[in-house]
């Protein structure tokens, strides 16, 4: 019998910053967004009722629907 190894966990050495672009397809577009000023890199703020740039002051107000 040779030895059988456990090849199915997943890699622990990919970075958390992945997980701000790679979601799952076409989703990762909601998780955070760019600041248009600053370019990508940036994300902006979210906040209750607008999201906002910490780096340049970029604020836009989200629509409320
Ligand atoms: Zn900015």
């Amino acid at each position: 019998m040779a030895d059988k190894k456990k090849s199915a966990a997943p890699k622990k050495e990919a970075s958390a910053k992945k997980n701000y672009y790679s979601v799952n397809g076409d989703k990762l577009e909601r998780v955070k967004r760019n600041c248009p000023k600053c370019g990508p890199g940036v994300f902006l703020a979210e906040h209750k009722d607008r999201v906002s740039c910490g780096k340049c002051g970029y604020t836009e107000f989200k629509n409320k629907n």
